[in-house]
C-alpha cells in the first residue's frame, strides 16, 4: 500500500505525503516512515494506513525498480 517515488513516499489510502520518524528502543533507534494524515485531528485518526519500517520500505522500493526492468 505504500507508492515511491525516489525521495518521497506517498500514502496510497490518502495520498499524504509520508513523514521520517523515529522510534526509541533498547537496542538504539528504529527508523520507520509514517502517513503524514494519520494523527492530523488530534485524538482522531485521519489515515488507517499502517507505518512502514524503512528497511521494508527500501527492501520493496529495490524490489519493484528491479521487477520493473
Ligand atoms: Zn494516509
Amino acid at each position: 500500500m505504500i507508492l515511491t517515488l525516489i525521495t518521497k513516499v506517498f500514502c496510497a489510502e490518502c495520498g499524504s505525503v509520508f513523514g521520517r520518524k523515529n522510534w526509541m528502543i533498547s537496542l538504539g533507534k528504529r527508523k520507520f516512515w509514517q502517513c503524514n494524515n494519520l494523527y492530523r485531528i488530534k485524538g482522531q485518526i485521519g489515515c488507517l494506513n499502517n507505518h512502514i519500517d524503512e528497511e521494508i520500505l527500501y527492501e520493496n522500493s529495490w524490489t519493484t525498480s528491479r521487477a520493473s526492468i
